[in-house]
């Protein structure tokens, strides 16, 4: 059988793509490696924790913001099960052993910074002015028509955070604070854009919301709408090699044996895999080198502990906890000096509103220390390699227990995973947290478009625009529409 569109991977970008094209009447076909879909999405079930791998907490959900409005095209609106943050401090930077609140709303901000910071009126006003104007200049953030030739946000992919943030205030305690979400994008001093973080700031201080029992609801509830628009959806099918005619896709082999031919083609896997597994795709070589020489976001060790029953009290706040004065530093660790920080998140569940039985905390992993095993498969990497995990796991349990006295002793079990689990999972080439990493003083090197010079082959996923929930969908948007339009998406979106 052949189809119209065949998208290589069941991650949110993948499965966006075929909810908007299933919905428009064409005859998808989704093809995922794993037996769950969702890519990052995924969750898992230890004792009576659930456990989410990669989707702790979302922004702009509240009603006529702009996740809220673009979910409710894909026909989530409403059926996902969450729960909103703290709104005085839905996330809480730990700098020098004190507490600073990230409040939601823009004024409520403010205020509250101002409690720490009370000299620093212009500074924050500064932030939260840039804020505003960044979202603002994304067309699609605002729903409107969008094509790569008309980003006025562009100039923001050419300048630092770290250099803005200087830029902003001279009190050094401000700028770590303000600097204290980089884990959210995996900041590197020298690199990250200033986009990134603000468009990922920006969505959260609208609103923050955690899902209750687990992200895997999005997808769930995609792929469901998926199937129901006539889409066929495949797992345990790995694309493991693409079949050109004429320079154009013809179909791609999966698992090695069946063959899905189809008229266009959508890659929601990590480019540089893409371009592994079609090693003879007629692309230009110099396209195939920028590719492979992007550099990735450092990975992730996490470690999930799933709590005795009614002991550890639900806290409705995520936590970004520094154990240096330097936060840049936190990924330049030192063997000894592991772990130099972690985020915690604690996850709500629908039979327990009092008490969590999931906490994850993540930290910074570079892939080279996981490279002795890098030969390995899940669940077959050895006694070394569980030793490995099980000292990381009681390191940074240690620290962890030093902000959270007694944690440990609430533990009923906890259960870990390093930048080879995501790179198995997940596909992507060193198991990193967040894809490629965005370098503002080369922004196109580092900028994958949609297009390809493949005239079948379409990209999407965080790898193409930005890493999260918000960059993906409107990845999934951008993508689309060079099949569908972008004028005739929004309007529908708009009217959804
Ligand atoms: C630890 C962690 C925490 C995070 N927390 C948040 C958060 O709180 N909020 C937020 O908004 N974002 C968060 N993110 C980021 C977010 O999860 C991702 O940006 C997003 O889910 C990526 O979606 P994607 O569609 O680009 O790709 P992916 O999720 O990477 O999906 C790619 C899919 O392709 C499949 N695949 C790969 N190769 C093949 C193949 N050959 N054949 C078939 N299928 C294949 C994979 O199995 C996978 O399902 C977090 C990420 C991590 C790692």
């Amino acid at each position: 059988m052949k189809y119209d569109v065949v998208i290589i991977g069941g991650g949110l970008g993948g499965l966006q793509c075929g909810y908007i094209l299933s919905r428009e009447g064409y005859n998808v076909c989704l093809l995922e490696k794993n037996s769950q879909l969702g890519g990052c999405l995924q969750t898992f079930r230890r004792n009576n924790s659930i456990f989410d791998t990669g989707m702790h907490y979302i922004g702009s959900m509240d009603e006529g913001q702009v996740l809220n409005n673009f979910f409710r095209y894909f026909g989530l609106s409403g059926k996902l099960n969450l729960k909103k943050m703290d709104e005085n401090c839905y996330d809480i930077v730990k700098y020098k052993d004190k507490e600073y609140n990230f409040a939601m709303g823009h004024e409520r901000f403010i205020e509250t910074m101002l409690g720490y910071f009370p000299n620093e009126k212009e500074a924050l006003y500064k932030y939260t002015s840039k804020l505003k104007e960044i979202t603002e200049s994304v067309d699609l953030f605002n729903l409107r028509e969008s094509t790569y030739h008309q980003t006025g946000y562009l100039d923001f992919f050419s300048i630092g955070i770290d250099e803005f943030i200087n830029s902003t205030t001279k009190d050094e305690t401000l700028k770590s604070v303000l600097l204290g979400l980089s884990p959210l994008y995996a900041g590197v001093k020298e690199k990250s854009p200033l986009y990134l973080p603000m468009i990922i700031h920006s969505s959260f201080i609208n609103s923050a919301y955690r899902f209750i029992d687990g992200g895997s609801q999005i997808s769930e509830i995609l792929s469901k709408n998926i199937t129901e628009n006539g889409g066929t959806i495949m797992r345990k099918a790995e694309v493991t090699q693409f079949i050109f005619d004429s320079g154009k896709i013809k179909a791609v082999k999966i698992n090695n044996s069946e063959i899905i031919e189809g008229d266009t083609f959508i890659s929601n896997i990590h480019p540089k895999t893409l371009l592994k597994i079609a090693g003879n795709a007629p692309l230009r070589p110099a396209y195939k080198s920028r590719i492979d020489s992007i550099e990735e976001t450092t990975g992730a060790f996490t470690l999930y502990l799933s709590m005795k029953k009614d002991a550890f009290e639900y806290i409705n706040s995520n936590y970004y906890v520094f154990k240096t004065d330097k936060v840049w530093e936190a990924q330049n660790y030192s063997r000894e000096k592991w772990p130099m920080g972690y985020m915690m998140h604690f996850s709500p569940s629908s039979g327990n509103e009092k008490y969590t039985s999931s906490i994850i905390a993540n930290t910074y992993m570079r892939w080279e220390d996981v490279v002795p095993w890098k030969n390995t498969t899940v669940e077959k990497r050895g006694d070394d390699y569980r030793e490995f995990k099980r000292v990381k796991a009681e390191k940074l349990l240690s620290v962890i227990e030093t902000d959270f006295p007694g944690i440990t002793a609430k533990t009923e079990s906890y259960y870990t995973s390093t930048p080879l689990t995501y790179r198995d999972y997940i596909g992507s080439p060193t198991g990193s947290f967040y894809g490629i990493l965005k370098d503002y003083r080369d922004p196109l090197r580092s900028m994958v478009m949609p297009r390809t010079t493949i005239p079948n082959l379409l990209l999407t996923g965080q790898n193409i625009n930005v890493h999260g929930v918000i960059g993906v969908t409107i990845c999934s948007v951008l993508t689309c529409s060079e099949i569908i339009g972008t004028q005739y998406l929004i309007s529908k979106m708009r009217k959804a």
